[in-house]
């Protein structure tokens, strides 16, 4: 498997640092308000990058955060009258909300910052102690220029940089010695959270949290560190000066950046109004389209966001998910008579036996030779994912796939070669985290079977058997109203 490396601005061929596991760390979103669609690409195509790992036999341990201290989540509060922390919960639990919507799985760990600021000093003071930072009346500075590779990921011209920011030097900044310099710790100001600190009461910068929780939660070197690419300079520029200076280590092995998603060929910007945010998005389409539009696009190209390209999407997904559903159907349709008379014809002396019901479930040997077509597929999907999480390619593949089921899968197949082209379409499409399986007709069924196995545990008087089966229905949003026409359910 090759990744685009952002620091030596090439693909290298993927070796972890420990055998058959990955630690994966992915910048998260800052909580002040519903994540927009932007923030959604990243958790998109890196959560999918993850399940291609997985899908390899990779154990992934994969940490993303969220910023929840910061100056626009206080702003926010003030201008609600509420606390930091009580927008901070809000948003997360809304975030998550779209992460489900989008079938982006939960992270190993979702740190929080203000959790963490224990650690965040501690590496703070690492940082004095070996004289890479500096207090000036409270506030903390990294000394980017004792940092002999401080530069080597953004590849940026510092001198030009240094010249840039002075000119810039905002008020309060000109205790810096140097204007790269960055914060680390920061003195509060009134009505702000805090923290108690050797060099002030006050709050952490941004970038050390991700340094802190890193460490934490995957050790001091990982294999990838990914976000958006906006986040390159300064952000992980600062997070590399500060975990290497700290822990005397290489820091993460591969660098990866998405590029950015606009909005009709135009920057996404509020001021603009053409800014969505996911929920907003949720209620035109099924936030799967979404999923399948970010990834019908390399990560590493910018992707513009357009109602036509939405359509398309849809589209596509549907596509997929017709060829599933009608393999479903000829699945029931498949006649085993017809099967086994063409297992016959096919198989010579082995199919004379073939009497069993089990047999009869087998493929023709015919089918079993086809099965290396399907299965040509998969190569090529692996191949394109394996090319730096090639999306398109891999969608270009599935589409193949689907094409061949359509035009060459029918009734008059076995059970189980429709079985087994149908369980490749939602497999590749699930490493995608796309669902190409129609789920609302299956859960409904799901919930009768349940609701039925809890009426037979209530009336064999197994009232702890028929609790667990509410619960585990509630904990999906299920609610059963036992009324006198029998049990009713409903979703939330
Ligand atoms: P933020 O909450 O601004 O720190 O952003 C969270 C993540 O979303 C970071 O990885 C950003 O790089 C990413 N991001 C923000 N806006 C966009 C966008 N328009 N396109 C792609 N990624 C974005
Ligand atoms: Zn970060």
């Amino acid at each position: 498997m090759k990744v685009y490396n952002t620091q030596s601005k090439r693909k290298e061929e993927f070796v972890p640092l420990v055998p058959g596991k990955v630690s994966m760390y992915v910048c998260g979103p800052t909580v002040y308000n519903f994540i927009h669609i932007g923030n959604a690409r990243p958790m998109i195509v890196f959560d999918t990058a993850r399940r291609y790992m997985e899908h390899k036999g990779y154990e992934v341990n994969y940490v993303s955060n969220f910023t929840d201290v910061d100056d626009k989540i206080i702003a926010k509060a003030i201008e609600e009258g509420v606390t930091a922390q009580e927008i901070s919960e809000r948003y997360i639990a809304e975030c998550k909300k779209d992460m489900a919507g989008m079938n982006v799985k939960p992270a190993t760990t979702h740190p929080l910052a203000t959790q963490e600021i224990g650690g965040m000093i501690e590496m703070i003071q690492t940082l004095m102690d070996k004289g890479y930072a500096y207090n000036v009346d409270g506030t903390v500075y990294f000394r980017t220029k004792k940092f002999k590779d401080y530069g080597k990921l953004s590849h940026k011209n510092l001198d030009d940089l240094r010249s840039g920011n002075r000119s810039l030097l905002v008020t309060g900044e000109d205790q810096k010695e140097d204007p790269l310099d960055f914060v680390l710790w920061k003195p509060k100001k009134e009505g702000e959270p805090s923290w108690p600190s050797p060099w002030s009461d006050g709050r952490p910068g941004w970038h050390i949290e991700c340094s802190v929780m890193a460490k934490k939660y995957l050790g001091e070197e990982i294999d990838i560190h990914a976000g958006g690419e906006d986040l390159i300079f300064p952000h992980h520029e600062n997070e590399i000066a500060q975990s290497e200076c700290c822990n005397g280590k290489p820091f993460a092995k591969y660098w990866l950046h998405n590029a950015f998603l606009n909005i009709d060929n135009r920057k996404m910007s509020k001021s603009l109004g053409n800014f969505f945010t996911v929920r907003e998005i949720s209620e035109k389409y099924d936030l799967q389209v979404l999923r399948f539009f970010m990834l019908s696009a390399h990560y590493r190209s910018p992707l513009n966001f357009s109602a036509e390209l939405m359509e398309a999407s849809a589209n596509g997904l549907e596509r997929i998910r017709n060829a599933v559903s009608n393999l479903g159907y000829l699945l029931e349709k498949a006649d085993g008579a017809q099967a086994r008379e063409s297992a016959e014809k096919d198989g010579g002396a082995s199919t004379a036996q073939n009497t069993t019901a089990e047999q009869n479930a087998g493929m023709t040997e015919a089918e079993r030779a086809e099965l290396a077509n399907v299965m040509a597929f998969e190569t090529k999907f692996d191949e394109a994912m394996d090319d730096d999480f090639n999306t398109a390619d891999a969608i270009a593949a599935i589409f193949e796939l689907v094409k061949y089921a359509n035009s060459n899968v029918s009734s008059g197949n076995t059970k189980a070669f429709i079985q087994a082209v149908r369980d490749e379409i939602i497999k590749l499409c699930d490493v995608l985290g796309i669902i190409a399986e129609e789920q609302q007709e299956l859960l409904d069924t799901e919930i009768e079977k349940l609701i039925q196995e809890r009426q037979e545990a209530r009336k064999a008087k197994n009232f702890a058997r028929a609790d667990e089966i509410r619960n585990q229905l509630l904990e999906q949003g299920i609610t059963l109203l036992d009324t006198r026409e029998g049990v009713k359910w409903k979703r939330a």
